[in-house]
């Protein structure tokens, strides 16, 4: 089955076709670091790893770059806010995010270009534009032409006047036409600056974007450019129009955007106080419980943060924590023969790991994926309980597999103490050399030394119940 995605430039679903696969050269708008990461640019983040990660579980070769803003409007009257440098306001924050991807195990781009070491390109690009009569300068301010552009909306699906209406028109504008925007800002005292034809100045935010992804990527075309909704207009309908006005070629053949994020229905806003960090998401629910929270909901889909929705990620959580603890938990009993495991017992693994790779070729649908990922364990714990011991673990390393495309860090393996998984080991192989006396022995130990809850029986196949996961279950 081929892999569709939802291209907001032709507003369709269709087949995903790289120009040169398979490498896939994939271009993400990053953050502009006038302040911490909150829990919208964490989706935004996490939402793309999975795609880059899926990508490259279908065997893509993908070139991925994000960028940084590092000179902004905002950077500069935060620092005037802050009584500091841009510069320190940047590198602050960019150090906050560093701990942030850390912290959310997000993969580092290929390539996380900042702004400010690319700006003689963005000069260049500017120069090109200039010179093919799409951009005019007026007293060391650099515009675009949009009305050049006939092109110019289509990002968007909107017209002229409803674009208009969108834009906030300044009565003193130097501007040929209000949806004019500029590429190049003439700078004032005190803002960080750099030498240009036009006088000293800094780029436009919108530039960055075209030129560091063209440069980075080395092409002219990208395959996927992704961001959030809200920069489909006018940032990435201004992405186009300077990239295409100067190459004269598609700038992206697929667009991607995220739904945005709200609080208990509320935009997320410091004057609301609903405003949650990276870092305090972290602290308080824990990284796979926010990651299954946003897999809850298609990409592209508004998604609402409530108590609510964190509590049923938590619950999805304990439901493969409980699975994955059992299969490491169990033993057969002394003497127990083996019990034979059938091909459909495997089949239904595979297909249930089927059904995961449908959803996501399926535009990314995480939350049928998750929804197959149930079925995986549903069906495991069938097997468990007959005893199946093969065909169960088999279905615990397909989930595994699963949970490292996601970025899950879903595992009891690493909750168990070094020690007793030592113990885990030893008891597994004394038990395959028939060795029932030093197994049941290794079982005392465990259970005196780790405080093992019980060793419960059913139907003649034994769990192991940690006294910590019990523990652990009061306190959730
Ligand atoms: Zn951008």
């Amino acid at each position: 089955m081929p892999l569709k995605i939802y291209n907001t430039l032709t507003k369709q679903k269709a087949e995903f076709l790289p120009q040169n696969p398979p490498v896939v050269k994939m271009y993400t708008c990053g953050v502009t670091v006038y302040d911490q990461c909150h829990l919208g640019h964490a989706r935004s983040l996490y939402i793309f790893d999975v795609i880059r990660r899926y990508l490259k579980y279908r065997g893509y070769d993908v070139q991925f770059v994000r960028n940084i803003t590092d000179v902004d409007d905002k950077i500069i009257n935060k620092a005037q806010e802050q009584k500091k440098t841009s510069q320190q306001v940047a590198s602050e924050n960019i150090a906050s995010y560093d701990r942030d991807l850390e912290a959310l195990g997000i993969a580092r781009a290929d390539q996380e270009p900042k702004a400010t070491d690319d700006i003689p390109d963005m000069i260049q690009h500017i120069q090109g534009l200039a010179q093919k009569g799409f951009a005019y300068p007026i007293d060391g301010d650099v515009y675009f032409d949009v009305r050049k552009f006939k092109d110019y909306g289509r990002l968007s699906g909107q017209s002229i006047d409803q674009m208009l209406e969108a834009v906030r028109i300044e009565k003193d504008s130097k501007k040929k036409d209000p949806l004019d925007f500029a590429l190049w800002k003439k700078s004032k005292p005190g803002e960080p600056s750099w030498a240009s034809p036009w006088g000293e100045g800094r780029p436009g935010w919108h530039i960055e974007c075209s030129s560091m992804s063209m440069k980075h990527l080395k092409t002219q075309t990208l395959d996927i450019h992704a961001g959030g909704r809200d920069l489909v207009f006018p940032h990435h309908e201004n992405e186009i129009a300077q990239s295409e006005a100067l190459t004269g070629k598609p700038f992206s053949r697929y667009w991607i955007h995220h739904g945005l994020l709200t609080i208990n229905g509320q935009k997320m806003a410091k004057s609301l106080g609903n405003f949650i960090t990276v870092q305090e998401a972290i602290s308080q629910y824990g990284v796979d419980n926010l990651k299954l929270f946003f897999l809850s909901s298609h990409y592209a889909s508004p998604i609402d943060f409530t108590e609510e929705k964190i509590l049923e990620a938590q619950k999805a959580r304990r439901h493969f924590v409980e699975f994955m603890d059992k299969v490491h938990g169990w033993s057969a009993y002394p003497g127990q023969p083996m019990v034979p495991v059938s091909d459909d017992d495997f089949g239904k693994v595979d297909a249930a790991v089927a059904a995961f790779t449908a959803a996501m070729d399926d535009d990314f649908n995480t939350p049928q994926a998750l929804a197959a990922m149930f079925h995986l364990v549903d069906w495991g714990s069938v097997l468990i309980s007959a005893g199946k011991e093969e065909a169960f673990r088999y279905a615990l390393l397909r989930l595994s597999e699963l949970f490292g495309l996601l970025g899950l860090e879903v595992k009891t393996a690493q909750e168990l103490p070094e020690e007793l998984r030592e113990l885990v080991r030893q008891r597994e192989a004394a038990k395959k050399n028939k060795d029932f006396t030093r197994a049941d022995a290794l079982r005392q130990e465990m259970r005196s030394r780790f405080h093992l809850a019980a060793v419960d029986t059913v139907s003649g196949i034994t769990f192991i119940e940690l006294e910590w996961k019990k523990r652990m279950r009061h306190a959730n």
